[in-house]
């Protein structure tokens, strides 16, 4: 029989009248023949009630007490929801993370969940029972309850939809579904029928938070679809799934903007290795989430690496990369706050030249200028200052016609066949490949003007020569943009560049050869810090020297020479035993 996982937010269960229109989505469910688990957040608010009451009595509680804790607000959800059932007729019974056998590690407040037991829910599902479980929440192997952090009972449901195999995992919500971009900031927005795990991952990383990026991470790994959609409705929602059909001719197909952001640049790094290694390494010490690493092309020997952090951590990660200047040789390190990141994603962006320029050009059409660049090959994002932020991300809906995409429907697949306890963890890093790309070239481009519309020109030079461009990297407008392509097309690149009539007093266009581009893939690879810390230590420690650092959601990317390709992609493959 076909299991059906649901997961209700907190404002899908904050009154009884809620709750009712709750259930009433599990009955119909459990009525066309599913066997249905849900689960369920605390009451809307609840959670922060909790944690006040915590702070009320001390600013530093103990982690196990505080999870304790907050985990009540899910059991009061589980109990309420159960009794509806009751009322309604129909059986079903209530289990806390622990009871369900949701085993986490032991990281109190936020654990990550290593196994699903199934046992106890399947003989409840098979005495026709709805299983009613307590989101947010598992058991460590002290039998301690643990929670997962914030919004993380979308994991719960989607990592039980993995163990159990189950069909579908449906997340309902206060809202439709996923649009192309936050509707509050982007009147046009539309709603998205379907998007794959991988571009939602990228959308999640730059500040849509409609499912929490863990949940869509292990819906990635265990190939789980999950439709999220509302309880006070009957539209169809969105499903988020491995392959979309219906966007092969949809180059972007949502946008997303990150604000509180700031920047920390150390220039004038030597180019020699271990520099990425050791900031890296001494910002994850600090346990300080890094959102972006951007090293572009040295230029006479000296390289800028430039990192995204949030706000709130600016000053610390600002004095650990004052003691470390030294150490790595840097000349300056320049922070800067109140900057934002404006993204567009799409899968259809790879193999399609001129992405990168139109979307510079729409930023550059309203006077915004871009002072940092990062791409990958579903993900562009620009840094801007804080205040464009929202025009920027209204520019560039606009750009890629986001309002008006074509129909798309999910390619619906069977479970995947991995089964739980075949891999360690459900929510350990999972490095995938190690990839090579040699016969790639460099085209550095010193020194961009500092002017809104700059970038957008020479994307635009070498976009019309019919050029597609690989990783395009900018730190800042003096140091010019690194972009790497084949070295079959670098010449044209440099000429068609050149002979822009904006470049006639600047420095020409520097091309760099033999360079090799080695990238990893796989998922949590930012949710893990630890996978930056081993990739830039490893290949530090082999001593190679990088030339470019790009990161995203699913790759972290470096470029090499050549001469050190084969021994960088071992390395690597070594580091994560494949
Ligand atoms: N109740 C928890 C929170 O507010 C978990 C959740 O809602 O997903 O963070
Ligand atoms: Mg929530």
């Amino acid at each position: 029989m076909s299991i059906v996982v649901q997961k209700f937010g907190g404002t899908s269960v904050a009154d009884a009248e809620r709750i009712k229109q709750a259930t009433a989505k599990m009955v119909r469910a459990k009525e066309q023949g599913h066997q249905v688990v849900t689960t369920v957040s605390a009451q809307a608010g609840m959670t922060d009630q909790l944690l006040d009451l915590a702070r009320e009595i001390t600013p530093n509680p103990d982690p196990r007490e505080l999870d304790m804790l907050v985990s009540t607000g899910e059991q009061m959800s589980i109990a309420l929801v159960c009794m509806t059932l009751h009322s309604m007729g129909y059986e079903a019974i209530s289990l806390t993370g622990g009871q369900v056998g949701i085993i986490t590690d032991g990281a109190h407040t936020k654990a990550r969940i290593r196994s699903i037991r199934t046992t106890r829910i399947k003989r409840e599902l098979d005495r026709g029972r709805i299983v009613v479980v307590a989101g947010f929440q598992g058991m460590n192997d002290d039998g301690f309850i643990t929670t997962l952090g914030r919004g993380a009972s979308d994991l719960t449901a989607v990592a039980l939809a993995a163990a159990l195999k189950a069909d579908l995992c449906e997340i309902y919500t206060d809202v439709d579904g996923i649009y192309t971009a936050d509707p509050r900031v982007e009147p046009r927005a539309s709603k998205l029928d379907a998007v794959s795990h991988d571009e939602i991952l990228e959308l999640s990383s730059v500040g849509a938070r409609v499912v929490h990026s863990r949940a869509i991470e292990v819906a990635k790994k265990f190939h789980v679809p999950v439709c999220v959609r509302s309880t006070f409705n009957d539209d169809p929602g969105t499903v988020i799934c491995r392959e979309v059909m219906g966007f092969d001719d949809v180059p972007v197909c949502g946008a997303a903007l990150s604000k509180n952001e700031s920047r920390i640049t150390l220039e004038g790094l030597p180019n020699k290795p271990g520099a990425a290694s050791r900031v890296v390494g001494a910002i994850g010490e600090g346990n300080i989430n890094i959102d972006m690493i951007v090293q572009s092309f040295p230029t006479a020997g000296k390289a800028d690496l430039s990192i995204l952090v949030k706000d709130l951590d600016l000053s610390q990660a600002l004095s650990i990369c004052d003691e470390i200047k030294d150490e790595v040789g840097a000349e300056a390190v320049v922070p800067e706050g109140e900057i934002a990141r404006v993204s567009a994603v799409g899968r259809g962006m790879t193999s399609r030249p001129g992405i990168a320029a139109t979307l510079c050009r729409a930023l550059g059409e309203r006077d915004i200028n871009i002072k940092m660049f990062t791409t990958s090959e579903i993900n562009i994002s620009v840094v801007v200052d804080a205040e464009y932020g929202e025009i920027g991300l209204n520019a560039l809906h606009e750009a890629f016609q986001l309002h008006d995409l074509p129909a798309a429907a999910p390619k619906i697949e069977s479970p995947s066949d991995v089964t739980v306890a075949e891999i360690e963890t459900v929510e350990g890093l999972h490095v995938q490949d190690v990839l090579l790309d040699p016969d790639q070239a460099e085209l550095k481009i010193p020194s961009v003007e500092d002017r809104p519309g700059a970038a957008a020109e020479l994307l635009d030079a070498i976009a019309d020569a019919g050029i597609n461009l690989d990783v395009v990297l900018q730190t800042s407008c003096e140091a010019g943009i690194s972009i790497t392509m084949h070295q079959d097309d670098v010449e044209r690149a440099k000429q068609a560049v050149d002979a822009m009539p904006s470049r006639k007093d600047r420095e020409p266009a520097v091309i760099g050869t033999g360079i090799t581009k080695v990238s990893i893939s796989g998922v949590g690879l930012r949710s893990h810090a630890g996978a930056a810390s081993k990739v830039f230590g490893s290949l530090a420690r082999a001593g190679i020297n990088l030339q470019m650092i790009g990161t995203s959601e699913a790759k972290i990317s470096v470029v090499v020479d050549t001469a050190d390709g084969k021994r960088a992609a071992d390395t690597l493959r070594n580091e994560f035993d494949l």
